[in-house]
């Protein structure tokens, strides 16, 4: 191309001075795949969690464990690396560093306001229903036991109780009766991400009766703020376990559920995916909570889209643009579907009955490389594909039935 000016993004060559470096803190099963991502477009990829071997740093350049919590231990990672861009895949960050790294000329994706006021469920809440006016369910938020009885007085029953410091169901309970306001209280003391801080903050919100509930992921990027088709999901205890594309809705609530998607990410700002949780009762689209960065239910674009919420995602935080998003396959395969694979106990997860779950029609697997287990986790997801959302759906069902994931 001599000759010819060349302008807009440049890219380097990983591990040489031109390097494009990018800084992923958090490397769960996500990250692995956003690093996968920006590996294919050639960026230097350092992967920073709280334990060895996660599953992102077995795909990256190079690989720090610190506790992100710590402000200092983050700033020695940011000063050896020096990277061009630093990608939180989780919550639990010292978010004002970031800032700092953003005032000194650093992209944070998709900003380190955005990754503040996400942290903890009161930010994001305050502004998408005080100063965004989006419905939500109606809410408080306590800090004591008694405060949290007149809160539920004043929201009413039934109510779920969440710590605001925590995520996937951690220390959530649904409060039925008055009886049951206490035990919910304890139950947030113990789940929540800053128990052990001493941070008591909980939110009360009123029980939604949703018909459906959506991950509606949504791409700010160079070029614009791309919609992908709504994902469908079940929730046990608060987490993932199912989820689908495309979730049917009404007619006229993927325009509303777009336009409050569009609303509460333009008011983050930045580059980059954000999973936008709403409920959808009749034609009303309430706002829930939302991720600056790939959703776990959105696992099912690995097979649905030809540019998965990862690849969306590695291009909208390089400064790329998202380009046009397609749905995978024809008629006999209009719908996808994803199931997590889940281990309890103690040891090092060993798959058996892989090929038993690659025989069901369509069917991929992928197996994060957890190191190991304690407690209940999420060790892989199975994916499918169908003629429609309930063809789908059975057949990743099914392929995750046809593995056991033992503990060594
Ligand atoms: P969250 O961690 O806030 O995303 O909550 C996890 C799951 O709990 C959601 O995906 C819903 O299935 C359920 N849930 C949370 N809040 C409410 C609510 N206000 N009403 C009904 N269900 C809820």
């Amino acid at each position: 191309m001599a000759g010819h000016a060349v302008s807009g993004v440049r890219l380097g060559t990983p591990l040489s001075d031109g390097a494009t470096r990018v800084l992923l803190l958090g490397g769960g099963e996500l990250g692995k795949e956003v690093a996968i991502e920006l590996q294919r477009l050639g960026a230097e990829v350092v992967v920073a969690d709280r334990y060895p071997n996660a599953p992102a740093m077995q795909v990256a350049h190079r690989s720090h464990v610190i506790d992100m919590l710590d402000a200092d231990a983050l700033r020695a990672v940011l000063a050896a690396e020096r990277p061009h861009v630093v990608v939180p895949e989780i919550e639990a960050i010292a978010t004002h560093v970031l800032l700092e790294s953003e005032q000194a000329g650093t992209r944070v994706v998709p900003t380190a306001r955005a990754t503040r006021l996400t942290m903890d469920r009161e930010g994001i809440r305050r502004l998408a229903a005080e100063e965004l006016g989006l419905p939500t369910s109606p809410y408080r938020f306590v800090d004591s036991v008694d405060e949290l009885a007149a809160a539920v007085d004043a929201v009413g029953l039934p109510c779920v109780v969440k710590p605001v410091m925590s995520s996937s169901g951690k220390g959530q309970s649904v409060v039925r009766t008055r009886e049951d306001v206490e035990p919910a209280w304890r139950y947030a003391q113990t789940g929540g991400r800053a128990a052990a801080a001493g941070d008591v903050r909980v939110i009360v919100e009123g029980f939604v009766a949703f018909d459906t509930e959506i991950t509606l992921l949504t791409v700010r990027h160079s070029g614009g703020t791309t919609f992908c088709d709504p994902i469908g999901h079940v929730q046990v205890d608060g987490d993932y376990r199912e989820s689908w594309q495309p979730a049917a809705l009404p007619p006229g609530v993927l325009e509303t559920a777009q336009d409050v998607a569009r609303s509460v990410t333009d008011a983050l700002g930045g580059w980059g995916v954000f999973g936008v949780e709403l409920f959808v009762v009749g034609d009303q689209v309430l706002f829930s909570e939302v991720s600056p960065r790939p959703h776990d239910t959105g696992l099912v674009t690995l097979v649905s889209q030809d540019l998965s919420e990862f690849a969306l995602h590695a291009r909208a935080l390089l400064g790329l643009p998202a380009g046009e998003v397609l749905r995978l396959g024809g008629r006999d395969q209009a719908a996808a579907a994803s199931c997590a694979v889940l281990a309890e106990g103690e040891g090092v997860p060993v798959f058996d009955g892989v090929d038993a779950a690659l025989a069901v029609p369509t069917a991929q697997v992928r197996l994060f490389g957890k190191p190991s287990v304690s407690g209940r986790r999420r060790v892989a997801v199975t994916l499918a594909r169908g003629a429609d959302v309930d063809e789908a759906r059975a057949r990743a069902v099914e392929a995750a039935t046809a593995m056991r994931v033992g503990l060594d």
